[in-house]
């Protein structure tokens, strides 16, 4: 589905991705994890073409992103950024319908797909004309989801979606996410930081440090065999943690 090919990107002093070379299988989910400051968010904004590489190429689906196949491509993939970047001032509801409203969507098709979404990511439907600040937080980024899916793009980019929740909102969240993705089949590139949440969700686990892929695979894989000390120490640092049954499949 994309395909980076020595892609690098440097701000100010910071090498921010380091000659990623990477392809994301279609229909699939790709987890990115690694220490913070690794390039994780960095890698996700190329993708959606937020950002431009200063050497090397993005492709989506055969076509290079630039400022001509951008807008077209944009419309294909839903993005939630880190922290949910939901819009204070407005509704649930609202938050939700920015992009049907923008395209023109008539009230009782946007009606229609509201309910549709709800029900998918167990959104309860009278929380609709309430606030951001008035939800909790795993409320918060069911809503941030239902936005990203309104269009049905074919990709989800999703940053740390989980990442600032507490223990029991996160657990609920991370199997309902799993079965809308399972459901509905879009590829998906979600980052995080915790390993166990990357082998519950991943089909591939991408394992980056310092602007590189230190390791891709499974996590059986950079158990087995770490490709060097550091994907040994970073599982290490995490084993108290990968208890979740299930890993994807
Ligand atoms: P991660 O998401 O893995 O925590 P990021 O992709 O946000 O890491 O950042 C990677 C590196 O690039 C870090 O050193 C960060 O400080 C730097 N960086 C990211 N975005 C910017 C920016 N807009 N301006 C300057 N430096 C940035
Ligand atoms: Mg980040």
């Amino acid at each position: 589905m994309f395909r980076l090919d020595q892609v690098s990107k440097t701000f100010q002093h910071a090498l921010a991705l380091d000659r990623i070379s990477l392809e994301v299988a279609p229909g699939k989910t790709t987890v990115l994890i690694g220490p913070s400051g690794c390039g994780k968010s960095t890698l996700l904004r190329l993708l959606i073409g937020l950002i431009k590489p200063d050497q090397g190429t993005v492709f989506f689906d055969g076509f290079a992103l630039d400022a001509a196949t951008i807008p077209a491509i944009r419309r294909r993939l839903g993005y939630v950024i880190q922290q949910g970047g939901l819009f204070p001032h407005l509704t649930a509801r609202q938050n939700v319908t920015v992009m049907a409203d923008y395209h023109g969507w008539e009230a009782g098709r946007i009606d229609a797909r509201i309910a549709e979404l709800a029900g998918l990511t167990h959104f309860p439907a009278d929380a609709l004309d309430r606030y951001p600040g008035e939800l909790s937080g795993g409320q918060n980024q069911r809503i941030a989801l239902m936005r990203a899916l309104f269009l049905d793009p074919d990709v989800l980019l999703l940053d740390e979606p989980l990442g600032a929740l507490d223990p029991m909102i996160r657990y609920e969240l991370q199997q309902d996410l799993r079965q809308v993705f399972g459901t509905l089949g879009k590829t998906v590139v979600m980052v995080t930081h915790d390993l166990a949440e990357a082998a519950y969700f991943g089909h591939a686990i991408v394992l980056m440090r310092d602007g590189r892929i230190a390791q891709r695979g499974t996590l059986q894989d950079m158990m087995s065999s770490p490709a060097d000390e550091f994907v040994g120490r970073f599982i290490r640092a995490q084993r108290d943690h990968l208890s979740v049954p299930g890993a994807a499949t």
